[in-house]
C-alpha cells in the first residue's frame, strides 16, 4: 500500500483585474425575468459576478496542455461544442507530465494501477469581486446590475442579416480578490518531493500564459484579458501546521514580472532540509 504524505502547501494570492471586459456564463437566459442572451454567472444572493475556481482552473490546465504539447485525448464534455483535455494514459508518462501532476488525472480504469499516482497538486478557489469594485459598480448604475451589456451583430450565414445579440460582462477595471491558488507538496513512500517543487513553476506560467490569452467567452472578439497583481507567496511546511515552525513568505505584493520561481524552489528545497 502506498504511503502518501503532506509536505507542506505553497499558497499564492492577490488580485485579478479585469483589463477589458469579462463575460464568464452562467445558467442560459429565460430562466431570469428581464434577462438577456447570455447571461454571467452570478452569486444567487447578491447577484455579484464571481469567477469560478473551475473557470481558471480549466484554463490554465488548457494553455499549459497546449504550450507543452499534449495531445487533447480525453473528452471532458462531449455534447458539442466537445471539449477535450490532456490526461496521460501511460505511467512512464505520468512520471514526467507537468499537466497531469499539477492538474490530476481522473481515475480511469489503467490509472487505478499505477503506483507512482499522486492527486492533482493544485487547488483554485472561486474568487469574489473585491468591495470596492463592488461599490463602484453598485454606484455607476451600470445596465445589469454590476456588468454591462455589450451589443453584438451576428450575421446570419443564408440571408446576411444582422441579428443583434447581447453579451453582460463585468466591466474593465473591475477586481476580483483575493484569488487563492493552493499548491501541495506530497512525499510518496518517502521518495522526497523534489520535483512537486519543481513543477510549481508550472502554475506560474501558466499565470503568465492567462495573461496573454483570455478567461471566460468572447476572447477572440475582446473580451477576457486579466491581469493578476499584489501577488503573495507563502510556503506552509507540514511543521507550520503542528505549531513547530514558522511560515516562510516567498514574495510580498509583486506584480507577475517580479516573481521569482526559481529563488522560491531553493528557498522551500531549503526549508525543508533545515
Ligand atoms: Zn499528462
Amino acid at each position: 500500500m502506498a504511503h502518501l504524505a503532506l509536505t507542506g502547501k505553497v499558497l499564492i494570492t492577490g488580485d485579478i483585474e479585469t483589463v477589458t471586459g469579462l463575460h464568464i456564463g452562467g445558467a442560459s437566459a429565460g430562466l431570469d425575468i428581464g434577462g438577456i442572451d447570455n447571461p454571467m454567472i452570478r452569486h444567487p444572493v447578491s447577484r455579484e459576478p464571481y469567477i469560478p475556481g473551475s473557470s481558471l482552473r480549466g484554463k490554465m490546465r488548457a494553455l499549459l496542455d497546449r504550450h507543452l504539447g499534449k495531445e487533447a485525448n480525453t473528452p471532458i464534455r462531449r455534447q458539442p461544442p466537445e471539449v477535450r483535455v490532456h490526461v496521460c494514459q501511460d505511467e512512464a508518462e505520468y512520471a514526467a507530465c507537468a499537466v497531469c501532476q499539477v492538474f490530476g488525472v481522473t481515475p480511469g480504469d489503467q490509472r487505478r494501477e499505477w503506483t507512482s499516482l499522486k492527486p492533482g497538486r493544485l487547488i483554485v478557489r472561486d474568487v469574489q469581486l473585491a468591495n470596492e469594485s463592488a461599490e463602484k459598480l453598485r454606484l455607476a448604475k451600470t445596465d445589469m446590475p454590476f456588468a454591462e451589456v455589450k451589443w453584438e451583430a451576428v450575421i446570419d450565414r443564408i440571408t446576411s442579416a444582422a441579428v443583434p445579440r447581447q453579451n453582460e460582462r463585468v466591466p474593465a477595471g473591475a477586481v476580483f480578490a483575493p484569488f487563492e491558488f493552493v499548491y501541495s507538496l506530497y512525499d510518496l513512500d518517502g521518495a522526497g518531493c523534489q520535483a512537486d517543487i519543481d513543477w510549481l513553476r508550472s502554475v506560474f506560467q501558466a499565470m503568465e500564459m492567462l495573461e496573454d490569452d483570455y478567461l471566460g467567452g468572447y476572447g477572440s472578439r475582446g473580451a477576457g484579458k486579466i491581469r493578476f497583481c499584489n501577488l503573495v507567496v507563502t510556503f506552509k511546511p507540514k511543521a507550520y501546521y503542528e505549531g513547530k515552525a514558522d511560515l516562510v513568505p516567498l514574495a510580498g505584493r509583486v506584480s507577475m514580472a517580479e516573481l521569482r520561481p526559481d529563488e522560491y524552489a531553493d528557498r522551500i528545497k531549503a526549508s525543508l532540509e533545515g
